[in-house]
């Protein structure tokens, strides 16, 4: 699997995902250029089949309409909100299976920074790589605002359904935030070692105008604060025992931070 970030606006990310070992199909994550999509997918000589949508906010789902008009019928745009995402062809949510080529997608339902949130995992069935898609929900070091949840949603979110999948799992967030997301983790869990490398790593990578995606879900486990609710480093820092007020602390916080 061949994964290419596409920067659009200031800080979001789309990705060109492509079966690259097979039969060369592709699909765009988050389409919001349609210029920028046509501009890669000719230079990348692939075939645009799919585009997946993690939610409806007009930075993720901007030009999913464009899709069809623009690379023919035979696209299928992947998302879970018909009457908030103009241009999805087709609904999916928890669980939802299809495939791309030879990657296996699977759709995970993540509420909470939008009710109609998912995530796309994508497992190359050809080498074994894995990836998934998170939106607004797990950032690098970070997540998502709680617009439409509650700590619960985002916690099972990220602490049921995205910390289950394997740890070698490829993350590719929605924005360029990471930079900004750990120097809020280096407030509240500061002696942690993997937080301040990782910090010094992505200012290093922001220096020389390099992208920090991707990281991996085991890292996310060891310096994403949010990831991180029930260790005694983060109870500590926030003076709460319960895990959901963990939570609930660190995104009050990280708002206003
Ligand atoms: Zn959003």
């Amino acid at each position: 699997m061949k994964i290419v970030p596409i920067p659009a606006f200031r800080d979001n990310y789309q990705y060109l995902v492509i079966d690259d070992k097979g039969t060369k199909q592709a699909a765009i994550v988050d389409p919001v250029d349609i210029d920028s999509i046509q501009e890669n997918v000719l230079k990348e000589k692939v075939k645009l089949v799919a585009g997946f949508v993690t939610h409806h906010h007009n930075d993720h789902s901007n030009h999913a309409h464009k899709l069809v008009p623009t690379f023919g019928n035979e696209v299928t745009v992947y998302g879970n909100d018909e009457a908030r995402i103009a241009g999805q062809t087709k609904n999916t949510t928890d669980g939802g299976v299809f495939k791309i080529g030879n990657l296996g997608v699977k759709t995970l339902h993540t509420p909470c920074h939008t009710t109609t949130h998912v995530c796309f995992f994508v497992d190359d069935l050809t080498t074994g790589e894995k990836a998934v898609f998170t939106g607004d929900t797990l950032f690098i070091g970070g997540s998502g605002r709680f617009f439409e949840g509650t700590a619960e949603q985002m916690d099972a979110a990220l602490n049921t359904k995205l910390a289950s999948l394997p740890d070698d799992t490829k993350v590719y967030c929605g924005h360029e935030y990471t930079v900004g997301n750990l120097k809020f983790a280096a407030t509240v869990d500061g002696e942690n070692p993997h937080v301040r490398a990782k910090l010094r790593w992505a200012e290093e990578q922001r220096a020389n105008h390099q992208f920090t995606v991707p990281s991996s879900i085991g890292d996310e486990k060891k310096f994403n604060p949010f990831m991180r609710v029930r260790e005694p480093a983060l109870k500590k820092a926030t003076g709460k025992e319960d895990p959901l007020e963990v939570m609930d602390v660190l995104r009050t916080r990280k708002n206003n931070f």
